[in-house]
């Protein structure tokens, strides 16, 4: 923890340490969502699919790796616990049981909305009261937008391409 970087915090930080840890949860989980989706999907357009899904992946993991920084940074400690991310999550998990590209695209779609929602939660909890953890969210919040639009340009790419078959 760092004492004085703690101390200029002008808001709760046991409060801001929760929020920290809840979006902690979320990344991992999705981490995990986006990464078994790369493995076993199926359908047109999957290569260009699999390039998406594993590059996501590897950003949502970030994601985890600056949220822990912040939260040491405060002196808080991350959820030890992978069992504990189900308890604390906000966007929770979708498992990829139905492979079909379709599915999983608009699965990850809706955990990206849940994602950005949050974290223009977690901007306006900041705004004010930690200018540093502001900046960390907002990182964040700016890939997670440009998740959204990967995801769904894919799927308009897909209709496109259905469209032009029939
Ligand atoms: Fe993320
Ligand atoms: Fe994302
Ligand atoms: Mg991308």
């Amino acid at each position: 923890m760092g004492t004085k970087g703690r101390e200029i915090v002008m808001m709760d930080v046991d409060e801001l340490l929760e929020l920290l840890n809840r979006a902690y949860c979320d990344e991992w989980l999705a981490y995990y969502q986006y990464w078994l989706g790369a493995k076993v999907v199926k359908g047109p357009m999957k290569d260009a699919v699999i390039a998406e899904l594993d590059q996501h992946a590897m950003e949502e993991l970030n994601h985890a790796v600056m949220l822990t920084t912040r939260i040491i940074q405060l002196g808080g400690t991350p959820i030890t616990e992978p069992k504990d991310w189900y308890k604390w999550t906000n966007c929770g998990y979708d498992a990829p049981d139905n492979p079909v590209v379709r599915t999983i695209l608009e699965q990850n779609i809706k955990g990206e909305q849940c994602a950005i929602t949050t974290y223009q939660k977690l901007l306006q909890k900041t705004v004010t009261g930690d200018p540093v953890t502001y900046n960390v969210v907002l990182q964040i919040l700016e890939q997670e937008v440009e998740h959204e639009e990967d995801l769904q340009s894919l799927l308009e790419d897909l209709d496109l391409m259905l469209q032009k078959g029939n």
